[in-house]
């Protein structure tokens, strides 16, 4: 980095701040790119790369001086500087155990910009927000991914409502992404040999504050035409095509660290798509250290950390036979194992012959440290997998958990900050962490909060309708319905939001399910309900297609045009809209699948209410207080049933606690308890499900423990 700041133009100043994805997560940068063109700034879903190389140096500068934006400049580049430099952080303080070598963080996403689709859903967005906090907090991490030039499908609608996959190619030198090379200047690539031949991949790098992130990318000379599209889309493919990602994920990602000089003191995987990673570091440790087999893997053990992150089965890789040896073939020959012997690594039981090979079971077999996600899908995981320890009871089973959290800088709006910065102790947002740092939150004065929310509230309703004026343009609707789109949503009425992940399970359509129930709550002139839609069903999901079709119709019926909607290509964009806007957020999965969820904490931070059933994460936060609970936790055998007491549970109470709470004003028009429980929830959930939070467990659960090489018991983590 050259520190002679006072000779670089604003346009260098800005090209390197572009470069690194810390702005992302800087209001005031953010700022800054979105004034010198706000309507190129949003046509270029906020990509400055490209924005700063149409403006060039002089143009910028007449822009920059126009907007009187050159003091902003210096002082945020200033910032930027003071952030890389500082050495009194947390984690100087509490990962010193880590040293110079960091946690290898491995994962087959990662949510960390809209103008970079790497990400399909939570997963991935909980990796971005993971290495964002862990840059924040200053714990020495490099993350492991892959590239996907097409990434995942941006979503299109068709009028009749069936979901159609688009996929755009990237171009490298609009992302914020730089070609590894050695000293020769020469691409530095990396090989995993399988028995059809040698893949090949090459090395980006992501500069993600202090963290750098490092991906994976086939699509190179060296491959076969078939693997140069290998890394194209992101859980694209068969199972062939997945296999062969992972072993490029795991085994590949640890080469690629190698070849990068980097030799990490703990392996972190999140989901057990790069469960491979272990092979080859016993691999390593066989070849480098004379170790046996066993001695190997009891050591590589003790410094790996697996997270599992789901309960639904098909969340869980499995691979046969055949796919198995095609691709570990060289590698468990250099292990020493049999083929079968290596199976029994993949199987619950070992022995037997008809059970297919689960990244799962691989990763809980080879990491001495594992975790679920929220306190619930701990109990659930310890059952789930309790046959992999058959002389242990359910509670000693070595699972433990670590709630997700979210990372506030990303997903707080920028109005709201204004209400944190007021009340809370200065540099609030380096303790996090803390329940005494939000405990301030009290003192907000209810009109203000208030303010701040509608307002926050009309940007939302504001950005659907661009939304959906760009939808009925695409297809051809008249004048008079594009200008009917002006009314859509009343601002003034409780607006209700639901975004995610089209999964069967996560059930979008359940308060839709009886809909002449909430026909009349929608309806009412005095009181009404209205919804807001968004979300993506896997391209081979037809049962979740038929879910988003049937909201879609719902949304282009006369009867509830107006007041029920659906955004098209939920990303993360709409995704910072939709949180930042909402006055309740709808989560109603069928309890237990939900292991965590974390949409309902970016809503939290501002000032929005969760409506949810008691799984994941809000099982174990919710207080009777700081929002609302659907049903009562019960699971009931009969799916079916289950369905229709949830659906019956959370008409009920929005009909008799939602909308009588927020409708109830004093004579300032203020819902006074509705405001109570905002605050509540602010107050009570902030410190907790953030990903400062989460990262520092992770330090001082997980990783330091792991560091440590401590081969003792198993442990469980809080
Ligand atoms: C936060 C987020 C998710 C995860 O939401 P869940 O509630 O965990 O399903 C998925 N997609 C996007 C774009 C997000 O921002």
């Amino acid at each position: 980095m050259d520190y002679s700041i006072h000779q670089k133009t604003i346009h260098e100043k800005l090209t390197e701040l572009a470069g690194n994805l810390w702005w992302s997560w800087q209001p005031d940068v953010t700022d800054i790119f979105r004034e010198i063109d706000p309507v190129r700034w949003s046509d270029l879903s906020h990509n400055p790369i490209v924005l700063l190389r149409e403006y060039g140096p002089d143009k910028l500068e007449n822009r920059a001086r126009e907007e009187l934006l050159h003091s902003r400049i210096h002082g945020a580049y200033r910032r930027w500087l003071q952030y890389m430099r500082a050495d009194d952080t947390w984690g100087d303080t509490h990962a010193g155990v880590l040293g110079h070598r960091p946690v290898a963080y491995f994962s087959a996403e990662f949510g960390l910009h809209e103008s970079l689709r790497i990400y399909s859903g939570g997963l991935g967005l909980l990796a971005g927000d993971h290495l964002k906090s862990a840059s924040d907090l200053k714990a020495p991490l490099v993350g492991m991914g892959l590239f996907y030039h097409e990434g995942y499908f941006f979503q299109t609608v068709d009028k009749d409502g069936w979901q159609r996959e688009e996929y755009l190619v990237a171009n490298p030198a609009d992302l914020p992404i730089r070609e590894a090379i050695d000293d020769d200047g020469k691409p530095i690539l990396v090989s995993v040999e399988t028995r059809s031949g040698k893949i090949h991949a090459k090395i980006w790098k992501v500069d993600v504050g202090r963290v750098p992130l490092y991906l994976l990318d086939t699509n190179i000379p060296e491959n076969t035409a078939e693997d140069r599209q290998l890394t194209a889309r992101l859980y694209g493919g068969n199972n062939r095509t997945r296999i062969r990602q992972e072993l490029l994920l795991g085994v590949g990602g640890l080469r690629a660290l190698t070849a990068l000089n980097i030799s990490p003191k703990a392996l972190h995987m999140n989901e057990g798509h790069s469960a491979f990673a272990t092979l080859e570091l016993i691999r390593m440790r066989m070849k480098d250290d004379g170790l046996t087999f066993d001695d190997a893997l009891r050591e590589v053990a003790a410094g790996s950390v697996f997270t599992t992150h789901t309960p639904v089965a098909a969340g869980h890789d499995r691979f046969d036979s055949g796919l198995i040896e095609e691709h570990l073939s060289p590698l468990y020959s250099d292990l020493g194992l049999s083929h079968e012997a290596f199976m029994g690594l993949g199987r619950v039981d070992p022995h037997r012959m008809d059970e297919t090979f689960c990244m799962t079971v691989l990763a809980f077999k080879t990491s001495r440290r594992a975790n679920a996600v929220s306190n619930l899908h701990g109990v659930v995981t310890r059952r789930m997998w309790r046959a992999l320890w058959p002389w242990r009871s359910e509670e000693e089973i070595p699972i433990g958990h670590i709630t997700n959290g979210v990372h506030v800088p990303t997903w707080l709006a920028m109005q709201m900050r204004v209400l944190y910065d007021k009340v809370l102790p200065l540099n609030w947002h380096l303790k996090t962490g803390e329940p005494g740092v939000w405990a301030d939150f009290e003192q907000v004065t209810p009109g203000e909060l208030w303010e701040t929310h509608e307002s926050l509230k009309g940007r939302l309703i504001a950005y659907a309708r661009h939304r959906l004026l760009r939808y009925a343009q695409r297809h051809k609707a008249s004048e008079a319905e594009c200008a009917k789109l002006h009314n859509v949503l009343d601002p003034q009425a409780l607006l209700i939001g639901f975004a995610r992940r089209f999964a069967p399970y996560k059930r979008a359509d359940l308060v839709l399910r009886d809909i002449d129930m909430v026909a009349d709550l929608i309806a009412d002139d005095e009181r009404p309900v209205q919804f807001i839609f968004g979300g993506k069903a896997h391209p081979a999901d037809d049962l979740g297609k038929q879910i988003m079709q049937k909201i879609h119709r719902l949304a282009h019926d006369k009867r509830f045009c107006e007041r029920i909607v659906f955004l098209e290509d939920y990303d993360i964009n709409v995704a910072r809209h939709l949180v930042q806007g909402v006055d309740v957020w709808l989560n109603n999965p069928r309890r237990p699948l939900e292991a965590s969820g974390t949409s309902g904490q970016k809503v939290v931070l501002n000032g929005g209410l969760n409506l949810s059933i008691l799984d994941g994460w809000w099982a174990e936060a919710f207080d009777g207080l700081n929002g609302f609970g659907i049903g009562t936790g019960v699971i009931h055998a009969n799916q079916d049933v289950q369905d229709q007491r949830d659906a019956e549970s959370l008409v009920e109470v929005l009909r008799d606690q939602v909308i009588p709470l927020y409708y109830n004003r004093d004579a300032d028009g203020l819902p006074q308890e509705w405001i109570r429980r905002m605050k509540r929830a602010v107050r009570t959930l902030g410190w907790r499900f953030n990903a400062d939070r989460m990262v520092m467990d992770y330090v001082t659960h997980a990783y330091v423990p792991a560091a440590g090489g401590t081969s003792s018991a198993m442990t469980v983590m809080p």
